[in-house]
């Protein structure tokens, strides 16, 4: 199966996870517009929302469920028909369109949460799954708190979603307790262990708690894991969730390591991430590994030194590969001329005045609608609306 196969599949939650991040709340037409952008930078799965959750929610996932029909559109839903009749109602006009459903695992949960025995939990399981099974054939099982449950009941957990229609098998490290050596082990575990994996793909969820989000999450890729979970820019509950841009770059720049790919467009990186940034009103931290202000900025004169004469020799990738350069700005309706200009500028292009006057107008006009819009679509009202009139 996947052990051997050499693409990692993406599945950004940003939509959904991040959305919970204390802040960062976005309204359907802003989760819209952010799911368009992930489409571009090449996720392979968007998890658009939870609909039972909120009215919201699911106006959400419905919108991006038809707007977006180039990679597979997500849903959650607990294991339970009303959710996953909610989650099915959302999401049924997506050209791929994916449930998730989830439960808990681990013995806390089962006790506290939850109060069901762990064969009532399996039963659960396997009724939703049957039940989601006659919507849609694309079906991910998560076990929820799956980085504090016991191993055993995990893999007995897994094979009987498996044998009920999970083409997903999803392990979350929901509180974010686990360590990379002890989750790697988990994964070669699950993978050697549980009947029928080999069928699916295995999955991974980690938060930041203890810092170990990427790190985890590699450690999980390593030992066989081909779905990633993360959010752009890391947001997510609480300290938030592996982000997106380091599980991606990681696995590009260590290529030699891994020996994997990811079908991102990593030169949209930054831009993905300012829009985020932009929407939620959340700034990126400068020292932010990938797309922080300062990610590639050079200060020591040693340092500075040897760049000049070879980049190699303190640059393990370059601002290029993500997409981090100076015009490669998210602009807003308020922005003038001169900044319109400059992007375009930047672009390579070289505007006359009533040219960029003509742009302003046509960028306001769109930016009014969405609020924010970034230099692609500049880069499109330039080249249809202005140039070719
Ligand atoms: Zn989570």
């Amino acid at each position: 199966m996947v052990a051997n196969d050499p693409r990692v599949y993406v599945y950004d939650t940003t939509l959904r996870d991040g959305e919970q991040s204390p802040g960062a709340s976005m309204n359907p037409d802003e989760k819209l517009l952010l799911a368009m952008q992930l489409e571009k930078l090449g996720v392979d799965v968007i998890e658009a929302g939870f609909p039972i959750c909120s009215t919201e929610d699911f106006r959400a996932v419905q919108m991006i469920a038809k707007q977006v029909r180039e990679v597979q559109v997500a849903a959650l839903a607990r294991a339970n028909p009303r959710d996953i009749d909610c989650a099915w109602e959302a999401l049924r006009e997506a050209a791929c369109p994916r449930l998730n459903v989830f439960i808990a695992a681990s013995d806390i949960h089962l006790r506290h949460q939850l109060k069901k025995s762990r064969s009532e939990v399996i039963e659960l399981a396997v009724a939703s799954l049957v039940h989601a099974r006659h919507y849609t054939k694309n079906l991910e099982f998560s076990a929820m708190d799956a980085g504090r449950a016991e191993r055993t009941f995990l893999k007995e957990l897994f094979e009987a979603a498996i044998a009920a229609g999970a083409k997903v098998v999803n392990v979350p490290d929901t509180v974010g307790y686990s360590v990379p050596e002890e989750l790697g082990e988990l994964f070669r575990y699950l993978l050697a262990e549980t009947k029928g994996i080999d069928k699916v793909i295995l999955s991974v969820h980690c938060h930041d708690d203890l810092g170990l989000a990427t790190a985890n999450t590699l450690a999980a890729v390593r030992n066989g894991a081909r779905q990633v979970k993360c959010t752009m820019n890391g947001i997510g509950e609480r300290a938030g969730n592996a982000a997106l841009e380091e599980v991606v770059m990681a696995l590009a720049t260590r290529k030699n390591f891994y020996g994997l790919e990811t079908g991102i467009r990593t030169e949209k990186l930054f831009y993905t991430s300012q829009l985020l940034s932009r929407i939620i009103k959340m700034p990126v931290p400068p020292n932010k590994a990938i797309v922080g202000a300062n990610a590639f900025v050079h200060e020591s004169g040693i340092h500075q030194d040897g760049l000049l004469k070879e980049r190699s020799t303190y640059e393990i990738m370059t601002p290029q590969s993500v997409g981090a350069s100076e015009c490669n700005l998210v602009l807003g309706r308020h922005s003038g001329s001169h900044a319109v200009k400059n992007a375009l500028m930047g672009m390579g292009y070289r505007p006359t005045e009533e040219e960029v006057a003509l742009a302003v107008q046509h960028f306001k006009q769109r930016a009014s609608g969405c609020k924010i819009i970034g230099i692609e679509d500049l880069e499109e009202i330039f080249c249809q609306e202005v140039r070719h009139k």
